[in-house]
């Protein structure tokens, strides 16, 4: 099995009193889909922003590669390469497509080499940004200003100012939400793509997608983890049935 590459122990976070985490302990393993799933409350959001260090924890630890980064600043986690999509991959609306990926590329959090050699790599610096757009099938926009572009193109482009930051732990919080039928195939067939020689852990309500993608799948319930494991054994949990499924 593939090394853990993110890992949260005895996790916990209480508001007020309310303990909306306990004691999760997840283990999300180099190149996989990992899905975060549960019903409304369950703690998904609050487990993804301990993660990602938007939230501070009451309790617990958490691990990217070995290292505990439970005090971590969120900028030094995403340089660590843990970057969270539409946390600091802002979109300027005015700006074309290709602008804004070249924006995201030549960003101090990724590498700093483009600001080192400008000249030099200012070609190549073109290239990537077409790549990318690529990548996430937005060639033929490439020039049109990003507010011109209809939700799922957008949520594409961010994706790929995310991707600029050449994460190796990709964070999608509901990816798909808001989507119409359409969307939702091209998103799932982009995730699928980017997750490709990367590592992905995404929240996400969309049942079809989560069991289409994911390799694992953790469920919470009331803070806490239910079930854990691919889709298939998932699903066939009395207690997840019973919990999330409504059968
Ligand atoms: P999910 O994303 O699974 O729907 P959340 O993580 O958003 O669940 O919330 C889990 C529980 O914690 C809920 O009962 C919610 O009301 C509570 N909660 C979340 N954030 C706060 C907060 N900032 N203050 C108080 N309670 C909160
Ligand atoms: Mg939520």
């Amino acid at each position: 099995m593939a090394e853990i590459v993110l890992e949260a122990r005895d996790l916990s976070k209480e508001f007020k009193g309310f303990t909306a985490v306990k004691g999760v302990n997840l283990q999300v393993r180099r190149g996989t889909i990992h899905a975060l799933i549960g019903p409304n409350g369950a703690g998904k959001s609050t487990v993804f922003n301990l993660i990602t260090r938007f939230l501070p924890p009451t309790r617990g630890r958490i691990l990217y590669k070995g290292r505990d980064i439970t005090r971590a600043r969120p900028a030094d986690v995403a340089r660590m390469g843990l970057v969270r999509s539409f946390q600091i991959s802002a979109v300027f609306p005015h700006l074309s497509v290709l602008e804004n990926v070249r924006v995201a590329l030549q960003r101090p959090l990724g590498t700093s080499f483009h600001f080192w050699k400008p000249e030099a790599s200012l070609h190549g610096l073109h290239e990537r940004a077409r790549d990318l757009i690529d990548a996430v099938n937005l060639a033929a926009w490439a020039d049109r200003a990003a507010v011109e572009l209809p939700y799922g193109r957008k949520r594409a482009l961010e994706i790929a100012t995310t991707l600029a930051l050449d994460p190796e732990v990709m964070l999608l919080d509901e990816p798909l939400a808001g989507m119409g039928h359409e969307d939702i195939g091209h998103t799932a067939a982009l995730i699928r793509r980017v997750a490709a020689g990367r590592t992905v852990l995404m929240v996400e309500h969309n049942l079809s997608v989560v069991a289409d993608l994911s390799d694992t799948i953790t469920v919470l319930r009331r803070g806490e983890v239910l079930a854990e494991g691919p889709y298939d054994t998932v699903s066939r949990d009395p207690e997840v049935r019973e919990a999330y499924m409504g059968a």
